[in-house]
């Protein structure tokens, strides 16, 4: 067996403690890595590999950063989401016998980094737990070390626990090691986190904090949590705050697909920020509100009073333009209070920090007293729970420079007066510093030098310089060399030296002391923190409320009435996201009616008409409702809905690995299983995936399920026309469509809905519009009227096909007359273009080349 060197044998058992994470291995300056993970770090982090004598014949592949940039490579190891022990020496090298004692002070993992770039101000970073119990139910946890916020809720399917680590995006998730292979078989398609392994449920030592958690399952799966920080941190964690119990039903269940099709906080091709509903809302003025805005968006309340609360702030916001502006100003000036309180806690907050928290706190009792001259009851109730913490102001005031510099080990960190014991230093060492500088004028008069002078570097001191052609101006004795430079000498006195030696060991003094008085602060800053967190949360609802209020008033939205016998009127809706990129001017507000008679309402009209944006329309007001957002249209009256459903088109790469027809079908299955009359379903263009006739068999089946069996509000849109007809079976479903004209020979879309189905032979007039042959045109006429028949023999079905609103007719070749050759080939072209994936204009454009063949 190989015989290591100590410190080598040191760091392999070490590493067997923290075998799935890069082990930083400090040695003197550089944190050091060795064997395997030498040659992973290497490449990762594009540094160079080299070895070292560990005792062995063989060389030990080795690599290293400095201590003092370690923070940028930890960064990018996390960023990929691997974890990184940092082990530190834990003893003075000086003092230690034999190898210096080591040991990891910290696991830092995805779910758990407390700064860097990693660390989004306006995003949580959750890292969350699973626990699976025997009966088949699941408890889901999750906690933000920055913020010091946890969360437990208990489901009852794998279904919702997706869901939950959709809407909370945890970078990290931590399971029994039993479940782990489970999860990461149906995880790795369905979300991006790092697996970690917790096993350790004991909920004896639990801290005080998970006293609100009575269910015993609840508790097992915060212990799972707990032990797992406790773990990794291995530090103080009083920064976390009670753990709050929740429940998924207190929220509008929006599940994963509907979430993503709805473009709430991403948008689905870029699966970037932009040009999603977050995006469009986000005028919050600080970090906290930004968070605060995204978990609102991510969960749609349910209870009237609750969202009643919310809209009446925002309407009183509204009204008090000026005071708002005011509420603006101030807000932009406070910093992010809870991840300073986590700071705090972690013990890495520096002075400057301080005076951030100092400044924040500053604005306090304005923002209380702008909200307390709104005169809405609950505007005041939220005033009156404004805690201004002037205690810790007033400490922070007295105590922390204005200016401090980045290090508080160095001094300049206290203000003079702060301490008696500082001042004295203090002042020694300035007394010091005003001799020497008083000394210079002496010495001048002393030997007559004009340029002598005084200075300090480093290495040698202060020291008197004189130039090589004064030199013979100095007395004998009185002056020692201590400096030869190019053309002047720098020489010490005795008196000098023991001035100098005075400030010296005031200052090392005073630095040290003031180190220790930074620390007792931040221990008295510590005892806030409670207070600091409650004070954060009503900081960002009233930035949240305020943001709600001003994009309301820029975009015109209107505050929503709620209806108790689920009927929807909207008037002049829109879109909000189309409608801010489009501009307003452009964009065609609509209508919508939706009650007892009009449950479910069958849409119809050409591609690209604006089928699917009316839709998600309907489905984003709601949503803007029940967080307490005003909305886009003129007036709304809406129920309240328990949930939202989308089958939407473009999520056709949500699930790798399935087909697009299986995604449509599971969406609209989660829909269908799950939905109530409460519930808000959009179903666009299903079974398109399919062949003709099968998809229109399903979709018709849905409707009437849903129709039937179900009752939800139902927005369907379909390019079968033959589906309009079920308007005279079904008793609730009305047909509505997307009108389009002709103008100066070109068809135009007006994106405006209207009642009735869209006229079918709408391809035909495209066609006609065209100038396709007239006798080609008759005879897509005719076999239009056939189709048209009730009842036609499987053959003639066969025959022609039902394709997006008959845009044109499958190739017939009729007997009588014969077509020419071309045609033959004009009806070949026409019936090789993809009409499912062209725009209007492309068709148009594809129609002038066949027509050209004629
Ligand atoms: P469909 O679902 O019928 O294929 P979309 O809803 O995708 O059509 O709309 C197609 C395009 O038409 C959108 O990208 C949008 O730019 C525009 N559009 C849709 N609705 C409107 C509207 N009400 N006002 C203005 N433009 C609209």
């Amino acid at each position: 067996m190989a015989t290591y060197t100590p410190m080598i044998q040191q760091y392999l058992d070490i590493k067997a403690q923290y075998q799935d994470a890069f082990l930083f291995f400090r040695l003197g300056d550089f944190y050091e890595m060795f064997f395997d993970d030498a040659i992973k770090a290497a490449h990762e982090l594009e540094i160079t590999l080299t070895s070292r004598d560990g005792g062995t014949e063989e060389r030990i592949p080795m690599c290293g950063v400095p201590y003092h940039s370690a923070q940028g490579y930890i960064e990018q190891l996390i960023q990929k989401g691997y974890k990184v022990a940092i082990c530190e020496q834990v003893e003075d090298p000086k003092t230690a016998k034999g190898v210096v004692r080591r040991e990891v002070v910290q696991l830092i993992t995805p779910g758990t980094v407390m700064e860097g770039k990693q660390l989004s101000d306006k995003e949580n970073n959750y890292l969350a737990t699973i626990t699976s119990f025997a009966d088949g139910t699941y408890g889901f946890a999750y906690a933000d070390l920055s913020t010091g916020e946890s969360r437990v809720t208990l489901l009852s399917s794998m279904e919702e626990v997706w869901n939950e680590l959709y809407a909370t995006g945890a970078r990290e998730v931590v399971v029994a090691s039993h479940f782990a292979e489970e999860l990461h078989q149906k995880g790795k398609e369905r979300a991006d986190f790092t697996i970690s392994l917790e096993d350790d449920t004991t909920t004896n030592f639990l801290p005080d904090i998970a006293r609100p958690l009575v269910d015993e399952k609840a508790k097992v799966t915060f212990a799972r949590l707990f032990h797992y920080l406790v773990k990794t941190q291995k530090r103080s964690l009083d920064h976390l705050q009670p753990v709050q119990l929740y429940e998924i039903h207190q929220y509008m269940k929006l599940d994963v697909y509907s979430k993503r099709n709805l473009e709430l906080t991403e948008t689905i091709r870029t699966k970037g920020r932009n040009g999603s509903l977050l995006w469009l809302l986000d005028e919050t003025m600080t970090a906290m509100g930004g968070r605060l805005l995204k978990q609102w968006i991510d969960r749609p309340l349910l209870q009237r009073e609750k969202i009643e609360r919310r809209l009446q702030l925002v309407e009183t916001l509204l009204m008090y333009y000026f005071e708002r502006q005011e509420l603006r100003n101030l807000l932009r000036h406070v910093y992010d209070l809870e991840r300073l309180a986590g700071r705090v806690a972690f013990g890495n907050v520096n002075a400057r920090d301080l005076i951030q928290l100092k400044k924040s706190l500053q604005q306090v009792p304005a923002i209380r007293a702008v909200v307390e001259q709104l005169d809405n009851d609950n505007a005041k109730q939220l005033a009156r729970s404004i805690d201004p913490c002037s205690e810790l102001v007033e400490l922070l005031e007295n105590a922390i420079d204005d200016n401090p510099p980045l290090s508080v080990k160095e001094g300049g960190v206290i203000k003079d007066g702060y301490d008696d014991m500082l001042d004295r230093f203090r002042d020694a060492s300035r007394n010091g510093k005003t001799w020497i500088a008083q000394l210079e004028q002496k010495e001048r008069e002393l030997t007559g030098i004009k340029s002598l002078k005084i200075g300090y570097n480093r290495v040698f001191g202060y020291y008197i310089e004189v130039t090589k052609a004064n030199l013979h101006l100095l007395p004998e004795g009185r002056y020692e060399r201590k400096q030869t430079l190019a053309n002047a000498e720098r020489f010490v006195t005795q008196e000098l030296k023991e001035k100098e030696a005075l400030i010296l060991e005031a200052e090392e003094k005073s630095m040290e002391l003031e180190y220790a008085l930074f620390v007792s602060i931040r221990e008295q800053v510590k005892q806030f923190i409670p207070r600091l967190q409650q004070l954060a949360k009503i900081i960002s609802e009233l930035d949240v409320l305020q943001c709600f209020a001003t994009v309301s008033e820029e975009n015109r939205y209107t505050k929503p009435r709620f209806s108790d016998n689920r009927e929807l009127v909207v008037k002049n809706g829109r879109h909000p996201v189309v409608e801010k990129v489009l501009g307003a001017q452009r964009y065609v507000p609509n209508d919508c009616l939706m009650n007892a008679e009009r449950e479910v309402l069958l849409i119809t009209g050409p591609n690209m008409s604006g089928k699917s944006t009316y839709m998600r329309q309907i489905a984003l007001t709601a949503i803007l409702a029940q967080i307490g957002c005003f909305v886009p249209a003129d007036e709304a009256v809406l129920p309240i809905f328990d949930q939202v459903f989308t089958r939407i088109g473009a999520a056709d790469d949500l699930v790798s690995g399935q087909s697009t027809f299986m995604v449509e079908m599971l969406e609209a299955r989660n829909a269908i299983v799950h939905a109530t009359p409460r519930s808000l379903i959009l179903f666009d263009e299903i079974g398109r995936g399919t062949s003709t006739y099968d998809g229109m068999a399903l979709a018709q089946a849905m409707i009437e399920y849903v129709h039937d069996k179900i009752g939800a509000k139902t927005l369907f849109s379909t390019h079968y026309h033959e589906l309009t007809v079920l308007e005279q079976s079904l008793a609730k479903l009305k047909n509505v469509h997307v009108s389009a004209i002709e103008e100066n020979g070109k068809v135009v879309f007006l994106h405006k809905i209207e009642d009735g189905p869209a006229d079918k032979s709408y391809g035909i007039h495209v066609a006609q519009l065209a100038e396709l042959p007239p006798e080609l045109i008759a005879r897509a006429k005719e076999i239009l009227a056939e189709l048209e028949q009730p009842v036609y023999s499987e053959r003639s079905l066969q025959k022609t096909a039902f394709e997006q609103l008959s845009m044109f007719v499958e190739e017939e070749t009729p007997k009588e007359p014969p077509l020419s050759k071309k045609e033959k080939q004009a009806l070949a072209a026409l019936k090789s273009l993809n009409l499912l994936e062209m725009t209007p204009l492309q068709a148009l454009n594809q129609l002038y080349e066949i027509q050209k063949l004629l």
